[in-house]
């Protein structure tokens, strides 16, 4: 770890002023609970010669009801998410996803918005500056090859944050606001295939708050992710599944997956299932489109095979529980 460079340091108290301070300077930075941001910092990925605390923006603290359903605020700690009432009575796989983030010391200090804007990540660029060196660098950062996929031009680090497909499969949306002013998309739109530039933020937009609407009438949900470490790790696969079911058949299905490509996932194709006996052909041909989908590369020291057949395992697993409860 390289020793915390010297930067200045605003706490602007408005979303406004933040999106502002950050246009005024190219190589500022965004930092709310600093969890991932710092790391980056120490490890000479990131080099901001300003940052913008997001702390101090009381607006966006908060968790409120919003018509039928909930807005989130990008600076909610993932400590009091995962144990807020209504996420935990409504929204059972949003309070599992953020509960199984990092460690608990983390989770005190990281917010909803950094876990959804969280660096994409990979083997050969979450080290230290002289491993890297070492090797040259890679595409993402400083480098001209990619390690992963030597040939090509494209960057394939995956998106490994836990709570996005957790909010994804309720139809989550998302607030932005930047310097041209304030625009929400869903939350999937806020990711595009691309490990190096995974984020459609536009220049020096931030995320302020995360519109959940009503969960569908009498729905369960759950996610579940695997770990090297059960303790504190990042997913190698996650899954967050929302289903309703009526004797035996589903008549709603949702599936989202993380940590198996460079942005967060809807699984394509879940509608076919609806209306149909969930028997264990229909539990098989669930898990192989997931598996379908997910294209997880060498990216961790794990094998990308085990990640394909863990992620479809995960969401076959889920979907069985969920519907015989
Ligand atoms: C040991 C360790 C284990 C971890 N394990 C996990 C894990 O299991 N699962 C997981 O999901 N994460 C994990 N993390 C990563 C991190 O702790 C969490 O993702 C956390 O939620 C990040 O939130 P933060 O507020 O600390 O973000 P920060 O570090 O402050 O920011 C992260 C990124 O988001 C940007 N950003 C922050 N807020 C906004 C905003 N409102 N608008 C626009 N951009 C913004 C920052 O500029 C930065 O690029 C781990 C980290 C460590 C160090
Ligand atoms: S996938 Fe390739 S370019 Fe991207 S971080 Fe890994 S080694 Fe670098």
């Amino acid at each position: 770890m390289e020793n915390m460079p010297e930067f200045t340091l605003h706490r602007p108290d408005t979303a406004e002023e933040a999106a502002k301070l950050k246009a005024s300077d190219d190589s500022s930075r965004y930092l709310a609970g600093g969890t991932d941001m710092i790391v980056n910092v120490r490890r000479g990925i990131e080099a901001p010669e300003t940052m913008i605390d997001l702390t101090a923006i009381g607006e966006i603290t908060q968790i409120a009801v919003d018509g039928d359903g909930l807005r989130i605020g990008a600076g909610v700690k993932l400590a009091d998410l995962c144990v807020h009432a209504d996420i935990v009575a409504k929204y059972p796989a949003i309070a599992q996803a953020a509960a199984s983030v990092a460690g608990p010391t983390h989770r005190s200090y990281g917010t909803i918005g950094g876990n959804l804007c969280l660096d994409t990540r990979c083997l050969f660029y979450n080290q230290s500056q002289w491993w890297r060196e070492s090797n040259n660098f890679c595409l993402k950062h400083k480098g001209e090859v990619c390690h992963v996929a030597p040939g090509g031009k494209r960057c394939f680090a995956a998106f490994s944050g836990d709570v996005a497909p957790a909010l994804m499969v309720y139809g989550a949306e998302v607030d932005l606001v930047g310097p041209g002013g304030e625009r929400t998309i869903p939350l999937p739109d806020l990711y595009r295939n691309d490990g190096m530039d995974h984020l459609t933020l536009e220049k020096d937009e931030l995320l302020v708050s995360i519109r959940l609407p009503a969960p569908p009438a009498g729905s369960l949900s759950a996610y579940e992710k695997s770990r090297i470490r059960g303790s504190i790790d990042f997913p190698l696969a996650g899954c967050a599944v929302l289903l309703t079911s009526d004797g035996g058949q589903l008549s709603e299905l949702q599936i989202a997956l993380t940590a198996v490509n460079p942005f967060p996932q809807m699984v394509k194709g879940t509608d076919d299932f609806v209306g149909k006996p969930l028997d264990d052909e229909a539990l098989d041909a669930i898990r192989d489109i997931v598996r379908t989908q997910a294209k997880p590369m060498r990216t961790t020291t794990v094998r990308p095979w085990y990640r394909r057949r863990v992620v479809g395992a995960l969401a076959r697993k889920l979907v069985m529980r969920l519907a015989s409860v």
